[in-house]
């Protein structure tokens, strides 16, 4: 896509104010991802989004905290980020868009010229040192928080288990109703902030879309706008004595030290090798 900075310039110009606000949406999802968690405090910050963005709405803000007022101001789609739903403003300006140039620049991030209608596609800046699509040390430190959550409790979970949740459910997608083919979905995810667990209760059936548009949501926030699927997923938790640990702080902070103990080792082992002497 081309992006026309002087008709940007200009505020009253409602065709460029658009462009900025399509250039956004297409390409900040994308950036969420690759932001550590410092970063994306900032952009919940409302000084920190008027002072580098110049828009008067803070870039991202938690899905449940939206009000009724708000709502208006930010983009429906959701984004989810260890287990939280974000959405981005919509509230975008024309003299924006340099500034959020610059500061995706400043990310070492440089979005494609891929046309509008194609997938984000970035790539990193060579020039930062970050190296575009290296296994980030964050998927380890996830699958570690997964394993340790997997594993908690006694029971196991088998097969009969399984036809026995799918049907409770009428042998059709806990989400949506669809039937056909069914994939094991953790209702409460099995992350480090929603703290799900591998077991009876939270193993609920799911058709592919379903479980891909979920990804890392809580199955509340997830089925926002249908309160009956969730009492049909709670009765199931309650059927099976499986009481999400969401509140449990202690298994909270024990699973920060284990996820933080992870990026430590890594740093150690970077270290090491870098220091190894060179092949002749
Ligand atoms: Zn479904």
């Amino acid at each position: 896509m081309t992006i026309d900075i002087d008709a940007a310039d200009n505020p009253a110009n409602g065709d460029a104010t658009e462009k900025v606000g399509a250039f956004v949406r297409r390409t900040a999802p994308q950036v969420l991802y690759e932001l550590g968690s410092e970063d994306l405090l900032r952009l919940q910050d409302i000084n920190f989004s008027k002072r580098v963005f110049r828009i008067s709405f803070a870039f991202l803000k938690r899905a449940d905290l939206i009000d009724r007022k708000e709502n208006v101001r930010y983009w429906r789609d959701i984004h989810s980020i260890e287990g939280v739903g974000y959405r981005i403003t919509s509230q975008w300006v024309a003299r924006s868009l340099p500034l959020y140039q610059a500061w995706l620049e400043a990310q070492g991030i440089v979005p494609d010229d891929a046309p509008e209608t194609s997938a984000p596609s970035l790539r990193r800046a060579a020039r930062t040192g970050v190296r575009w699509r290296a296994m980030p040390v964050g998927v380890a430190q996830n699958a570690l928080v997964r394993h340790l959550l997997s594993t908690l409790g006694e029971d196991t979970f088998g097969k009969d288990d399984w036809r026995k949740a799918c049907a409770h459910f009428g042998d059709a997608c806990a989400y949506c109703g669809a039937t056909g083919k069914l994939v094991i979905d953790h209702a409460v995810p099995m992350n480090r902030t929603a703290l799900g667990e591998h077991r009876l209760g939270n193993l609920v059936p799911s058709c592919n879309a379903c479980n891909s548009k979920k990804g890392d949501l809580d199955h509340r926030t997830f089925l926002e706008d249908a309160p009956d699927r969730v009492t049909m997923i709670e009765a199931w938790m309650t059927a099976c004595d499986y009481r999400p640990r969401s509140d449990d702080d202690t298994l909270r902070s024990f699973l920060a030290l284990a996820h933080e103990e992870i990026g430590a080792l890594a740093n150690r082992w970077r270290d090491i090798l870098a220091n190894l002497p060179k092949p002749d």
